[in-house]
């Protein structure tokens, strides 16, 4: 099918994966990434030595899709799990472990909820009243806090699901809906009246022995977005940087592109179009053939966050901290509430023993910082955010000597908000991009955020491409 020619717009692991997939089944592919780089929220840079991410850092290794990638790509033997999974939780001003039969911070085992201590004590009480209550109405879709805390109390919501959510998200438990950010839970949650019964249903039915939670690549999954661009190149594709798309048309047989800088635009025609860009530049593009998907596209809202990384000497922590990190929850770290700001911290050297080995003498530890409708927080210096997250470190692991080397990365509008509503948002966004011949759209902004579900969208924008360049070229599927 050489003769098709398709743009993908948008350089991050979704748009690279689409084009892969077209480039490998013969479609001449252009890539036309707006930045300076490819990767988008996938990024690595080296600290102090060790190669840490600066975005997204692991991936889901109970879905197939970022496996299967990473596999076709020739590297599974590359891949390294996590050397610890337990993570703690700050609640109630001390390091606490995350309970052992959770599903995304919705408990099932009372006992080890109990002993877990992140609770109070009148917070524990309430919970077991699930148990007894009538079921809990449920017609459309509801916020995790509406029917985690009908069912659970608030304290369940507050310091367990919110910041467990927190750390996929950086959302309010009030505003994420319960059916696209707890889709297992919520399924669950129609077939039993408890929903503590519901999760014990989900962790019986789950195997016993599923292998590792998380994988990532040796030197950093920010450079995933680099092996696909090599390989989309060997495949005859293109990949472009610094070609921001500024207006996508429709036109009789295909699709326009205006690319680059006002002043001396260059145009590009494809005969099918994959957007793969955060839900606001797709609202821009679509919004002149396709408005009913651009007005649902711009009611997307998303969050900001920084990662502040710190590089010590592991002869600044007294005791090298247990577990791969911790999450603090919003009532714990909001800063108007005397907390720290810091939602989050990974030591990234103790989750994963290969950055350990690469430099035994430095821990590389990650914080954090930025919520939704906490954009106030980021409005500080990069000193002022560094050290926030030293204050944090010397706060709960005791490390009061200054990081060998420290660095700020900051994702404005980094993470969408799958908020109450959002499956019937996307659903309208995909009914009219449907009438819009050769164009599809893929990314983190409609079925899941994370890489795997990033890579299952862009497949299947890829085979709805597909399947439109065939039917156009008169090729059987
Ligand atoms: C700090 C952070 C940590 C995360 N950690 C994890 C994790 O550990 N595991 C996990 O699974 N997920 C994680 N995620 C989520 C995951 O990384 C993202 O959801 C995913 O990478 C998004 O990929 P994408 O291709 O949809 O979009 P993006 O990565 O946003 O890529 C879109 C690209 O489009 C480009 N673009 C925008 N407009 C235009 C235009 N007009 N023309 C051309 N190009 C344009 C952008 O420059 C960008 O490169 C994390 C996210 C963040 C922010």
């Amino acid at each position: 099918m050489t003769t098709s020619h398709a743009v993908v717009v948008g350089g991050g692991i979704a748009g690279l994966a689409a084009a892969r997939l077209l480039a490998r089944e013969g479609v001449r592919v252009t890539v036309l990434e707006g930045s300076p780089r490819i990767g988008g929220k996938l990024r690595v840079s080296e600290i102090a030595g060790v190669p840490v991410d600066e975005g997204a850092e692991s991936m889901l290794a109970r879905r197939p899709e970022g496996l299967d990638l990473v596999r076709d790509l020739g590297r599974s033997g590359d891949l390294v799990n996590p050397g610890t999974t337990s993570s703690g939780i700050l609640s109630r001003g001390e390091l606490r472990p995350i309970p052992s039969g959770q599903v995304m911070g919705v408990p099932s085992d009372l006992k080890a909820l109990a002993a877990s201590h992140v609770l109070s004590p009148a917070g524990l009480a309430r919970v077991p009243l699930d148990l007894v209550l009538p079921e809990t109405p449920r017609g459309g879709d509801v916020s995790v806090a509406d029917y985690v805390g009908a069912r659970l109390g608030g304290e369940v919501v507050d310091r367990l699901v919110e910041p467990l959510l927190g750390g996929v998200y950086a959302g309010r438990a009030e505003r994420l809906s319960f059916e696209s950010t707890l889709p297992a839970v919520a399924a669950a949650a129609r077939s039993h009246r408890s929903l503590i019964h519901a999760v014990q249903g989900i962790r019986n039915a789950a195997p016993k022995d599923p292998g590792p939670v998380f994988a990532t690549l040796p030197d950093g999954l920010g450079t995933l977005p680099h092996l696909l661009a090599a390989d989309i190149a060997e495949a005859g594709g293109t990949v472009r940087t610094g070609a921001t798309v500024r207006e996508l048309r429709r036109r009789e047989n295909g699709w326009r592109l205006t690319v680059g800088p006002a002043r001396g635009p260059e145009h590009l025609d494809a005969d099918a179009v994959v957007v793969a860009v955060p839900a606001a530049p797709a609202s821009r593009l679509l919004e002149p053939d396709v408005p009913a998907a651009a007005r649902e596209l711009g009611g997307i809202e998303y969050a900001s966050m920084a990662i502040i990384t710190l590089a010590y000497r592991a002869t600044a922590f007294p005791r090298l901290p247990e577990g791969s990190g911790y999450l603090v929850p919003n009532v714990e770290c909001d800063t108007a509430r005397g907390g720290r700001g810091v939602k989050a911290v990974t030591f990234s050297s103790l989750k994963w023993p290969h950055l350990r080995d690469r430099e035994p003498g430095v821990i590389a530890v990650r914080c954090s910082i930025g919520r939704y409708g906490e954009e106030h927080l980021l409005q500080r210096t990069d000193e002022e955010l560094t050290a926030t997250a030293m204050a944090e470190l010397a706060a709960t692991c005791g490390v009061t000597e200054l990081p060998a080397e420290s660095r700020v990365t900051r994702w404005g509008g980094g993470l969408p908000q799958y908020n109450v509503g959002h499956a019937d948002r996307v659903a309208k966004v995909r009914a009219a991009v449907a009438g819009a011949p050769g164009l599809a759209v893929a990314g983190a902004a409609y079925d899941g955020l994370g890489i795997p579900a990033c890579i299952a969208s862009a497949r299947a924008a890829a085979l709805r491409v597909l399947d439109h360049l065939r039917s156009r070229e008169g090729v059987g599927p």
